[in-house]
Parts: C-alpha cells; structure tokens; sequence
C-alpha cells in the first residue's frame, strides 16, 4: 500500500456546484452573459497555435495587467485561476507546522489548500455573518504564515470596510503574508468596500488576488493572478505548475482587459438584479444580509438543504452549506425571477 499524507486521507474534497442540464444555473457565481464581444473573436483566430506551449512567464498578459494597475510586471504572478494562485501563496509560506488563519465559512477550497501545502488551517468562526477581524487577529501565533481575508466574502456576501481592514493589518507581524482575496471586488460598491491594492500596495506583507472567472466571465479558461511586493512575488511564481495558463487563457484575458467598459456595464447590471432580488426576498419574509458580491446569503441553517431541493424541483441550481446556508448567484433578470418565484412558493408551502 503506498503510503499516503495522514492529513489528505481526513480532508473533505472541493465540492464544485452542481449542473443539471436545462435546469437554471445559480451555484457558482458565474456571469451570466456569456464571453465579452472581443474575447469571442479573439479566441477563434487563436486555435491554430495550440499544439505550440504557451508563453510560460505569460509576458504579455503580465505587462496588460501592470498598466491596468499602475504597477511594474514584477509586481503580479499569474495562476490557472485565482485558485491556483491561493495555493501559490500558501506553498511559498508553508511547511510541517505552521498554520493559515481564516474567517469561516469562507471560500472552500481555502482549508483545502492549505492542507495540500503542508501546513494546518485555522478556521475563525464568523460573527453575523460578517469575517471577525478581532478573533482572527487573535488567533495568529508564531506558528501563522497566512491569513486570508475574503473581500467580498464568499459565501456570506458580507464586506470589511477600510478603517478596519486597515487596522487589522497594522495589528498583524510583518512576518504573517496577508492576502486579500478580491474576486468578487468589481460588484462592491467602492465606498464601502476598500481596494486593497490602493490601500497596501506598498506592504512587503499584503498580496492582493483577483480573478477572472467572475465579472471576466472567463471561469471556463482559468486565470487568476496577484499582486504585491516583487521580493515575495518572485517566490509565489517559482510555486506555479509551469504553463498553467494556457495560450487560450492568456490571450482571453488579455482581450478581456480591453473590454472595460463593458465589464464595468455588466456589473452594474448584476448588482441591480442583486439590490432587486434581496428586496423582494425580505419581502417574501426572508432575512439575509446585504451583498456586496454577485450572489446573496440565505442563513437558513437546517431548512438549507430541503430549500435548495425545492427550488430544484423548480428548476433552479442554487449552492446549500447544509445546516448553515443557501448562496444563490444573481443570474439574468428572467433566471432570478424563476428563483423568486420558487422562493415564494416556498414561504406559500411553509404557511
Ligand atoms: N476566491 C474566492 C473568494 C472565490 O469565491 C473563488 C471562486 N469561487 C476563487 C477565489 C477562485 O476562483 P478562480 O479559481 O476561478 O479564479
């Protein structure tokens, strides 16, 4: 028998969202309008070059990003997906021993990674709903070489403000990587929520990760990448498995960096469905807090799994944490008004 990791054989696997075919997708917070226009195009002319590798220092992609923030390309490490870039992270910091601290729940595939890496993650429980600043500062010790903080959390919706994220990190020893995940940054309403890149940019300690499966609509091609000080990014991309990122991701990505405008109008358009949905849902008597990402937090605990059920039934895929809760992404105007109309049905029922 070949002799496997002890703290591998206890870890739960990633739980992806569910797909079932004709039903509405609303458990992954995907973008619902398909590819950005040039995106499409850009991505036909490229298939003739695929039996070649891709650019494995991902140059191009790189210098788009440097300009879109005002940065030098020394500053960013690519990943396939954020998620690569998560595990980039705790690789470079991690071994036998040391530990990453994080809200929870929070974005599943943190503990996950972390284990992989070698280390032991500590969960921070969450306080109504929002990431304990207070709690996870306190649960850092010697032995912490990460700390996530989610921004938008995923799956609560909730958001930390800057004076206090500010706090946090002046609390912190310089010695603890902060990475503030920003996947969900352009749905946040930029007066509540910080740019963690405008605020720390000049940290050695502070990466910030952003993606763009969200409001890139490029969850299918995978890229992700982070930004921060050139000492620790240089360590973050020797941890990257070498061409990762496809020629087809790249290119997208750099393609879709173009198309601004239209993902800034996308986005807007996202969270006036959210700020509709989360009206009629309190109407409906549902209670959940207020969403600063592209899906909103139903804290049904035990009533979580038998809701999503029921909105299968009514042909509509949302994401359950049994016991906890339900993340509903916010989908086109016709998607979400299905999932009104089974949210409803279920309060008709529960009479
Ligand atoms: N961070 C957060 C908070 C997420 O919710 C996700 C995706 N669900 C990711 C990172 C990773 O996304 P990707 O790997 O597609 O970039």
């Amino acid at each position: 028998m070949v002799h496997v990791r002890p703290s591998l054989i206890e870890l739960q696997s990633y739980v992806p969202g569910r797909k079932v075919p004709g039903a509405i997708v609303l458990a992954s917070n995907e973008s619902p309008y398909g590819l950005l226009p040039g995106v499409a195009s850009r991505l036909a002319e490229l298939t003739g070059g695929l039996s070649r590798y891709p650019d494995m220092g991902a140059v191009r992609l790189l210098e788009a990003l440097a300009a879109r923030h005002g940065v030098a390309p020394g500053h960013i490490a690519v990943g396939a997906g954020s998620s690569e870039v998560c595990g980039q992270l705790l690789h470079t910091v991690s071994s036998a021993g040391t530990e990453a601290v994080f809200g929870w729940r929070s974005f599943e595939a943190y503990p996950i990674l972390t284990t992989v890496a070698g280390g032991a993650a500590i969960h921070v429980p969450l306080r109504d709903h929002h990431q304990d600043l207070d709690a996870m500062a306190a649960a850092v010790t010697d032995r912490t070489r990460l700390v996530f903080v989610c921004n938008p959390n995923n799956p609560t919706s909730t958001a930390v403000g800057e004076t206090p994220l500010r706090a946090f990190v002046d609390r912190l020893p310089e010695h603890v990587l902060v990475v503030v995940d920003e996947a969900y940054h352009e749905y946040a309403d930029p007066s509540e929520v910080p740019d963690a890149l405008a605020l720390f940019g000049d940290r050695p300690n502070v990466v910030v990760l952003r993606t763009f499966s969200k409001a890139y609509a490029l969850a299918g091609l995978r890229v992700g990448y982070c930004v921060g000080a050139p000492e620790i990014i240089a360590q973050v991309r020797k941890t990257q498995t070498p061409f990762s990122v496809s020629a087809l991701a790249q290119e997208a990505a750099i393609a879709a960096l173009q198309e601004n405008e239209e993902v800034v109008r996308r986005a807007g358009l996202t969270v006036k469905e959210r700020e509709r949905v989360t009206h009629e849902l309190r109407s409906l008597g549902y209670e959940l807090p207020d969403s600063q990402a592209n899906f909103l937090w139903l804290p049904l605990g035990q009533d979580s799994t038998a809701f999503t059920d029921h909105c299968l039934d009514n042909g509509v895929i949302l994401r359950a944490f049994p016991g906890e809760g339900v993340r509903v992404t916010i989908g086109l105007p016709e998607e979400n008004a299905a999932f009104l109309t089974a949210a409803a049905a279920w309060k008709t029922d529960a009479q």
